[in-house]
């Protein structure tokens, strides 16, 4: 077996080194005053390992992301930002949707698909390719306060719009399997709770 953090020979899909690199973030506002609450930093391994979901359907860092977020958050219903439908067509799997759908299960709370699945994915400069257009349309209404869930957060813009699309006196927060904010064009604006 090789590690999914490092590429190197393993008795299991995270080895011992990789395991105890993946650090939570401190959790953070983002502007509006919406909550954010991240896993792992967006760095080694744990980037190595979204990547891996994200790309190679590796379900499993879903799994390892829903147990280490699911204890840290009130009981709400989890809303997913879905991935493109191009996309998830071309890699067969929704990570934001497979890290909700686990922690649905560990808080016994409700999975609310309430943002529409975008046809194409907004290829933008900068880094931050691949992302969801910078407005999400809303399927149904939402049912009081909600959590919303991604795999990365990578500039902030994508969530905002999410929290935006909700409206934000109706998102209790917002959850990442990575954070990845601090090197974002977003982070003079984020604030670290104090
Ligand atoms: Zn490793």
């Amino acid at each position: 077996m090789v590690c999914q953090g490092c590429f190197t020979p393993a008795e299991t899909l995270v080895c011992r080194q990789c395991r105890v690199s993946l650090r939570p973030p401190p959790e953070k506002i983002l502007p509006g005053g919406v909550r954010l609450v991240s896993a792992f930093e967006h760095t080694g391994a744990a980037a190595r390992l979204v990547h891996g979901l994200k790309y190679r359907g590796l379900v499993w860092y879903a799994e390892m992301v829903a147990e280490t977020l699911a204890p840290l958050l009130p009981r709400a219903p989890l809303v997913p930002i879905p991935r493109a439908w191009s996309r998830f067509a071309r890699y067969g799997v929704d990570p934001a949707r497979e890290i909700a759908l686990r922690i649905a299960r560990i808080n016994r709370v409700a999975l609310v698909d309430l943002f529409r699945r975008p046809i194409h994915s907004a290829r933008r400069a900068g880094g931050d390719h691949g992302r969801l257009p910078a407005s999400l349309a809303i399927r149904t209404p939402a049912p009081g306060g909600v959590l919303i869930v991604d795999d990365v957060v990578t500039t902030g813009a994508t969530m905002l719009a999410a929290v935006n699309a909700v409206g934000s006196d109706r998102v209790i927060g917002v959850v990442a399997a990575n954070d990845a904010t601090a090197r974002s064009t977003l982070a003079g604006n984020v604030l670290q709770r104090s």
